[in-house]
């Protein structure tokens, strides 16, 4: 049989429910999806699959593409700055957005900074921002599945003049997408500390109307901690007393948080976007993400935005998740590599609700690869898969992506744009940003 894209020859690690691994084993794709995959080669199988498109190899690697599931792509701009400012949040980075974001910014250092996702096999990510609409045109341009969350917060912002204009733009943004491939748009209230409880409610109630997902940042800082730990509970708490907990939340960091919460997040069937680098660059406690695993809740992994946790491959992220879970517990034998690739790949797709769609390699579904080649001196010798993808793949490992179907990355780079172009983009966006801080 005919297939549009053969790769055969690798190890396929499939991240489904058995833990399936070909090694050797092919992937047979037509059109957006996955239509077989097995031991072998794909041409020795019984449909002797071929396909005009062959990627073929012994020291390749393929596996489902990671899903990043909390980033904020469009602060690319910003990466590097203010580094070690105390509060940082209310006393750098509202202000420094106030100034300097404009819709033609997050156009283009979203796509900058998709271009560094997809390049390192990101297939997937979450983001929240403003001007998602923007974001959305560069996910769409480059070719790379998104949840875009439109932020809502109490006070004006770079694309609202009005407190809590948010809403409406989510709700325009999600009217106008509405039903593409790629992109779904979401609302995202910014955190229970930035919006007000009514506005809260109005924000889940009107994004459950349109069918869209809400995606927060829940449980961060101590500062909330205290606030509701004064009132007699717990963010997470509060939030389920104001309707906002259900399978179609999504919420990153989920660091204070108690037995109780833990239990309540499994009960509501939330996402939670673990963001191990940014958490501990802001010198916070570490997660219990591996408790929150165990029982039972949908959990994920995440950068964070650029100026947060700085690197926007998931290759840094991967292996940091067992790492400081290890040192969390003080025992090294929690969170396995494969645990890792799991929660860097179909965890995080389930967390997004995205799971009957990406996230593991089975017919029927989207055809979101990562083709890595392990003759690398990174990568060699690989003695257990899991262990080489969580802790030894580099981002230049990474020699294929797809996403759809589509091959967005081969060897030689991305196959949309121009590389070229997107890296004098930035040094421009970038140097804007410089001139008008002088300015002031
Ligand atoms: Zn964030």
């Amino acid at each position: 049989m005919t297939c549009d894209i053969l790769i055969e020859g690798a190890a396929v690690l499939a991240m489904d429910a058995a833990g399936t691994i070909h090694a050797p084993g092919y992937v047979a794709i037509t059109g957006e999806r996955i239509v077989a995959l097995g031991a072998g080669r794909g041409r020795d199988a019984p449909e002797a699959w071929d396909a005009p498109s062959i990627i073929a190899g012994s020291g390749l690697i393929v596996m489902p593409g990671f899903v990043n599931t909390h980033t904020h792509v469009a602060m690319a701009a910003f990466r590097g700055l203010g580094e070690d400012v105390p509060d940082r949040l209310r006393r750098f980075i509202f202000p420094l957005e106030k100034r300097l974001v404009t819709r033609e910014l997050v156009r283009r250092a979203s796509e900058f900074c998709i271009a560094e996702m997809l390049r390192s096999g990101t297939t997937t990510f979450a983001d929240m921002y403003y001007f998602e609409d923007e974001v959305a045109h560069a996910a769409r341009r480059l070719h790379i599945r998104a949840l875009l969350g439109e932020t809502v917060v109490d006070f004006p912002s770079p694309d609202s003049a009005e407190a809590y204009g948010g809403i409406a733009y989510a709700g325009r943004f999600a009217a106008e997408w509405r039903g593409d491939s790629l992109v779904s748009p979401c609302f995202a209230p910014h955190a229970p500390y930035t919006v007000a409880d009514d506005k809260l409610r109005e924000t889940c109630e009107e994004a459950r109307r349109l069918g869209a997902r809400i995606l927060m940042h829940v449980a961060e800082t101590e500062a909330e901690r205290d606030l509701y730990a004064a009132r007699g509970t717990s963010t997470l708490r509060h939030l389920d007393s104001l309707g906002c907990l259900g399978p179609d939340f999504v919420a990153a960091h989920m660091i204070h948080v108690d037995a109780a919460d833990i239990e309540l997040a499994a009960a509501r069937g939330m996402g939670v976007a673990h963001c191990p680098a940014s958490n501990s660059k802001g010198g916070r406690p570490i997660a219990a993400a591996s408790t929150m695993v165990e029982a039972g809740v949908r959990l994920g992994l995440a950068t964070d935005g650029p100026l947060s946790g700085n690197g926007m491959d998931m290759q840094g992220i991967v292996g940091l998740y067992p790492k400081l879970q290890k040192v969390r517990l003080g025992r090294r034998d929690v969170v396995s590599a494969q645990d890792a690739v799991y929660a860097a790949t179909i965890g995080g797709a389930g967390a997004l609700g995205l799971d009957d769609i990406t996230g593991s390699l089975e017919p029927g579904k989207m055809a979101d690869i990562l083709v890595a080649d392990a003759r690398s001196f990174s990568m060699l010798p690989v003695h257990d898969w899991y262990s080489t993808v969580a802790f030894s793949m580099r981002p230049s490992d990474v020699a294929w992506v797809l996403v759809g179907g589509k091959i967005v990355r081969d060897r030689s780079g991305l196959t949309t744009v121009d590389e070229e172009e997107l890296l004098d983009s930035i040094i421009r966006v970038a140097e804007d940003c410089r001139r008008e801080q002088a300015g002031l």
